[in-house]
């Protein structure tokens, strides 16, 4: 028996004999089965050929990300916090070296996840520091192929994790939410988005789709509700989801603008 995982987009799955008939995260709309036909693996082919990369981002920030390049290609993020570490997004592959640097760090208080895209290998993670609890939105958790004791699905527009608010702003998801630490930035606060929001390449936008693989965007209202539900929040910096797509001041500007402009684009 095998927890077979999707080499896709990196979902892992309840153990089973043979590889899943079909995975159900590839072939909705939002994602995509390669022309080559889907493939899969597992934790244990996967620790031979890569590696968990860290990378300190700013203080108190870092991302972690599988190297070379695999599914989604998606960053993690460990956030210390006053009420200890909270890991934001996850990825499909738990190393021996983030293991240990996570115990050395004080381990995990808890496990946040934007949408049913990063949930990846969640359960391992929560099992590699001592089954600390995953929160997800309650609306998208029957996406979830690997059910587990540790997932705690939460209903209604924000979940309080210590310090840390978790807000659902809906969109590229029912439940797409993103997280915000407002004692990073010297207390000037920080947004972590998932696919949420997607950081520009120019680093100073955001933008917001349904699906970024096959580009469909959402409409004016599902716009304004996502820019809306973080306005109340203070924020400099506004993390991506992939390496370099971080905006670094002036968060809730970019994201007001960036609604503006893209609702600008769609309505003509
Ligand atoms: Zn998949
Ligand atoms: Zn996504």
């Amino acid at each position: 028996m095998t927890h077979f995982i999707c080499s896709t987009c990196g979902t892992q799955f309840s153990e089973s004999d043979g590889p899943p008939p079909a995975c159900p995260i590839c072939e909705d709309d939002r994602q995509f089965v390669p022309q080559s036909g889907q493939d899969w693996t597992d934790m244990a082919i996967l620790d031979q050929t890569y590696a968990v990369a860290w990378n300190e981002e700013a203080e108190g920030v870092h991302s972690l990300q599988i190297s070379p390049y695999f599914g989604i290609g998606q960053r993690a993020f460990l956030i210390e916090g006053p009420d200890g570490n909270i890991l934001w997004d996850c990825l499909s592959l738990v190393d021996q070296a983030s293991r240990a640097r996570i115990a050395a760090m004080g381990g995990l208080s808890a496990i946040a996840i934007s949408h049913p895209h990063f949930y990846s290998s969640m359960i391992e993670w929560s099992a590699a520091a001592g089954g600390v609890p995953i929160h997800l939105h309650a609306d998208d958790a029957g996406w979830a192929q690997r059910p587990g004791a540790a997932l705690r699905p939460w209903t209604g527009e924000t979940l309080q994790i210590g310090a840390a608010t978790m807000i659902r702003c809906g969109g590229h998801f029912e439940g797409s939410s993103v997280l915000h630490c407002p004692w990073l930035e010297d207390g000037h606060g920080a947004l972590f988005v998932g696919d949420t929001m997607q950081v520009t390449m120019d680093r100073r936008y955001v933008s917001f789709m349904r699906s970024y693989p096959n580009l469909i965007p959402l409409n004016a209202s599902a716009v304004n509700r996502i820019s809306e539900a973080v306005q109340p929040y203070r924020f400099e910096a506004i993390y991506g989801a992939f390496q370099g797509r971080t905006v670094e001041r002036n968060g809730n500007h970019v994201v007001g603008s960036s609604a503006q402009r893209y609702i600008q684009a769609i309505t003509g």
